[in-house]
Parts: C-alpha cells; sequence; structure tokens
C-alpha cells in the first residue's frame, strides 16, 4: 500500500503512545497534524515554536526510533510550525533564520486564516533548534532613559528601571512592578526599559503589551480554539511587559492564564514588568495567588513630581520641540499643574498651538487663559468610595447602611445609585463594583444599573435623585 503522511503518522503514533503517558500524549501529540511526505521526509504541522522547541527537547529520539521504523534509515522530520497572529500588526512573528539555512520556506495554507503564518523549520535531527526568534516589541523608541527625567519623585522606580534593563531576569527586582497615579509616566517608564533591553541585549525578546490588549487577545484565542497557541506564545518571551494590570481586575479568566505565563516566565528567569495605577494591596479583584507574585520582586511607586522636577520636566520638553518660553510662564504652568504630567505637557502644548495658530506671543495672560481651562476640564478622578460617601450623605444615612443587606426601599435605592454611578464614573468592572458595594455580585449591579435607568425615564422623584448625585459628582 502506497504510503502517504498520514499513514506514515499514524503508524509513529502507535508506537508513541505505547511508550509515553497519556496525558503527555495528549497534550503533545494529538494537536500534531501530519502534512506532506516526500521519499523519506516527513512533514508535520505543529502550533507553536514553543511546541516545537518542547518536542525537539523532548521526544526527538522517541521520535527519530518510530520514524526510523516506519521510513528507514534516511528518515527526516520537518516541523511547520502554525503560529496565530495575535499581535494585530501586519507581521508579528518573523522568524530569523541564520543564513547557512537558507532553505526558508512559508508553507503555503490555503485554509488558514490571513493572519496565520506557517514557518518551516529545517530538519532537527541534523540541525539544532533556531532559538532566534523575533517578535515585534510594540516598543514606542520616543518613550526611553534620556528623556525620562529624574526627580525624587521618581528615583526609586527610575533606578530599579534602570538596573533592570541592564540585567534583565537577573536582579531581584521581578517582577517589577511600577505603579502610581495617571498621568505620571508609568507606561513612558515601562517603555523605556524595553527599549533599553532592545539596545543592550540585541537577541532578547521584548513584548510590550497593555493589559487590555492581553485579556482582548487571550478572549480571541478562547474563541477561536487556540488558547494553548495564546499561552505558549507568552511563554516564550524574554522580558514582558504588561501595562495596566488593573484593568485585569475581576477577569478571572485572564488573570488565570495569566498565572500560568508569568510562573512560567518567572521560573526560567526572565523578567516581568508589570505597571498600575494601584499599590498591589490596594488593588480589587485580583486573585490572592497572583497578587502575591506581584510582590515577590519589587514596587516601586511613581509619586507626583516636587516642582523642580516639573520645570525640567516642561525645560525639556520645550528645548526638544525647540520652543522659547519665558521663565515666569514656566513656572506660572508649573505651579498650577501638579498631578499629572500628561496635563502639564498637554498644557503646554497648547499653549504653543494657541500662540501659533492665532500669531500671538507667549504671554503670562495667554498661559493663565490656558491653564486654567486645563484644570477646569480635567475631571476629578472619582473612587467608588467616593462615590458612596457622597451618596449615603445625600440620603442621610451611613456608608454602613448603604451597604447593608437590608431590603428597605430607600436603602436599596441609595445602594442601586450607588452602582450605578461606579459604573457611570469609573472604569471599574460590574464584578468590581459590586464586590466593592456591600459585596454584591456582578448580576446585582447590572439590574441596579437598569433600575436605576427605568426609574430615571418613569418617576419624576427618582430623576431629581440622579441629576442632584450628578451634579455633586461632577463638582
Ligand atoms: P501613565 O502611564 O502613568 O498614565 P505616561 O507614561 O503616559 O503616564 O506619562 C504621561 C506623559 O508624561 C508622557 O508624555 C510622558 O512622556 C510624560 N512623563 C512622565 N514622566 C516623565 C518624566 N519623568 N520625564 C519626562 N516626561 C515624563
Ligand atoms: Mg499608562
Amino acid at each position: 500500500m502506497q504510503k502517504t503522511a498520514a499513514s506514515s503518522w499514524g503508524k509513529c503514533l502507535e508506537f508513541i503512545q505505547d511508550n509515553i503517558q497519556p496525558q503527555a500524549y495528549k497534550t503533545w501529540f494529538e494537536p500534531i497534524v501530519p502534512i506532506k511526505l516526500t521519499d523519506t521526509a516527513l512533514s508535520i504541522q505543529v502550533p507553536s515554536k514553543f511546541f516545537y522547541e518542547w518536542l525537539e527537547e523532548h521526544y526527538v529520539k522517541l521520535l527519530k526510533i518510530a520514524l526510523t521504523q516506519e521510513l528507514g534509515e534516511d528518515a527526516r522530520l520537518v516541523y511547520i510550525i502554525k503560529m496565530e497572529n495575535t499581535l494585530g500588526s501586519k507581521q508579528p512573528f518573523t522568524e530569523s533564520i541564520p543564513s547557512s539555512q537558507q532553505s526558508r520556506v512559508l508553507a503555503q495554507n490555503v485554509e488558514a486564516p490571513l493572519s496565520s503564518l506557517n514557518t518551516e523549520l529545517k530538519n532537527p535531527f541534523v540541525i539544532p533548534g533556531i532559538r532566534n526568534l523575533q517578535i515585534e516589541s510594540q516598543l514606542n523608541p520616543n518613550y526611553n532613559f534620556q528623556n525620562f527625567l529624574e526627580g525624587d519623585s521618581n528615583r526609586l522606580a527610575r533606578s530599579a528601571g534602570y538596573a533592570v534593563a541592564n540585567k534583565p531576569g537577573g536582579t531581584s527586582f521581578n517582577p517589577l512592578l511600577i505603579f502610581g497615579n495617571v498621568g505620571l509616566g508609568k507606561t513612558h517608564l515601562a517603555h523605556a526599559i524595553g527599549v533599553q533591553i532592545k539596545e543592550k541585549y540585541t537577541d532578547k525578546t521584548v513584548l510590550y503589551i497593555s493589559a487590555e490588549k492581553f485579556t482582548q487577545q487571550y478572549i480571541e484565542s478562547v474563541k477561536k480554539n487556540t488558547r494553548n497557541d495564546f499561552i505558549h506564545f507568552y511563554q516564550i518571551i524574554d522580558v514582558l511587559i504588561i501595562d495596566d494590570v488593573q484593568f485585569l481586575s475581576g477577569k478571572t479568566g485572564t488573570q488565570d492564564v495569566f498565572f500560568h505565563i508569568f510562573n512560567h516566565l518567572h521560573q526560567n528567569g526572565k523578567q516581568v514588568i508589570l505597571t498600575s495605577d494601584k499599590a498591589p494591596v490596594d488593588m480589587q479583584d485580583i486573585e490572592q495567588r497572583l497578587l502575591s507574585r506581584f510582590k515577590w520582586g519589587l514596587s516601586a511607586e511613581l509619586q507626583q513630581p516636587d516642582f523642580e522636577t516639573r520645570i525640567s520636566i516642561l525645560k525639556n520638553k520645550l528645548y526638544r520641540d525647540g520652543v522659547v518660553i519665558e521663565e515666569p510662564i514656566i513656572e506660572y504652568v508649573a505651579k498650577n499643574i501638579k498631578s499629572n504630567i500628561r496635563e502639564l505637557e498637554g498644557a503646554i502644548i497648547s499653549l504653543i498651538a494657541q500662540s501659533s495658530f492665532n500669531k500671538v506671543e507667549i504671554t503670562l495672560e495667554l498661559a493663565k487663559e490656558i491653564v486654567e481651562k486645563f484644570v477646569k476640564n480635567t475631571k476629578r478622578e472619582v473612587s467608588i468610595d467616593y462615590i458612596q460617601k457622597v451618596v449615603s450623605e445625600y440620603f442621610q444615612m451611613d456608608v454602613e447602611t448603604l451597604q447593608s443587606k437590608t431590603r428597605k426601599r430607600h436603602i436599596v435605592q441609595a445602594r442601586q445609585l450607588a452602582m450605578y454611578f461606579a459604573k457611570k464614573y469609573t472604569k471599574a468592572s460590574l464584578a468590581s463594583i459590586g464586590s466593592q458595594i456591600g459585596k454584591r455580585d456582578h448580576a446585582t449591579v447590572l439590574h441596579a444599573c437598569k433600575t436605576v435607568d427605568n426609574l430615571t425615564f418613569t418617576d419624576k422623584q427618582f430623576r431629581k435623585y440622579v441629576e442632584d448625585l450628578n451634579q455633586k459628582l461632577t463638582l
């Protein structure tokens, strides 16, 4: 009978199955697809590069025996790696194969979605694994250490970041968690570390990703049944930077998968860098086992910059943009915008823009106008605690009453309003809102939001409550 890829691989599998644990067989051999057989070379498709490396490391002998039995002494195995484009960019995975092994072939796979890229690797029996995987880092080179100005407010975080950048995985700062309020430089510093590592260690695989995008990719992978590929992909990264991990709050599935990826990376001496808008102790709805891992390394805070640092950040920005503004104006801006570097930059940019569009000089008056708008327009961050306080004060009850289990109508309404405003004014998930307002579940919060919507529509008195509270919260 004529041998085919499927029949030969079937024979190999019989042998392999007899020789390894059922679980290992299921994990590492069932996902393999036989693709083609030419003479003595069998091509098989594996789900990821990690998979290929694993097979090579653990099962290469077994594979060789099986294949030799089936195809003779000259038997050869060719891996085809199927990779998912999980990054959304055009071609995130590029195999870099040393030029001595020129036979880089992109396998045609008509049925594969556009986003998947197949790369054929040469025979692992002859050529050792190709470790030089290149992944688009998603780093922004404009966020670097040179333009991340140092001050008391960021000294610890900056120098920890610097140490990590010079010895990724080799310091006790693993993971390095950078936390602080919005606009204080978390994203900038996280990129700077990655950028520096790429410069110093060109062969290290660095990946920057926001926790939000990570979550989307994960959900996508579950939908497409490629969860394992997702995990394998993240497990081969040397330096993983995840921005805004507070986003994972309440997302148990993503937390779970991240936990496994984290453990794998950490055990293998890979560097993990995280940023968050809260210190680990204040993080809501993040599993305990993850939180405890976050604390393994170093948590470094970015604080509000002091006046001097704000001045030097402004001057540095002006210098880089080639703009000259008089000292008193710079001081005025720095004095009045304190809590957020993004706003500080924003104010100076609109100052420059105003003056050049309207062809007017940059004067202190213009600066005052703009700063005033800035300070007014920037919505104060409203916390769930604050919302509960405002709502319970309004209804003249204390927060414990608002959170209590009672079914008394006016208390239930107050609680529902607090949930509704928490949904409206914070980024917290339904689950997180529920757990902070009297330990309710997400369905209760969802119900509360709907009820408030309905009552606002049908009940005049209730609409007044909503309007009053709205005003108090946005003041
Ligand atoms: P976060 O991620 O904490 O919200 P970003 O990293 O986005 O904040 O920083 C906001 C802006 O402030 C960015 O444009 C960044 O370049 C700038 N910035 C923050 N910290 C510094 C610093 N120490 N020196 C210079 N610019 C800074
Ligand atoms: Mg950020």
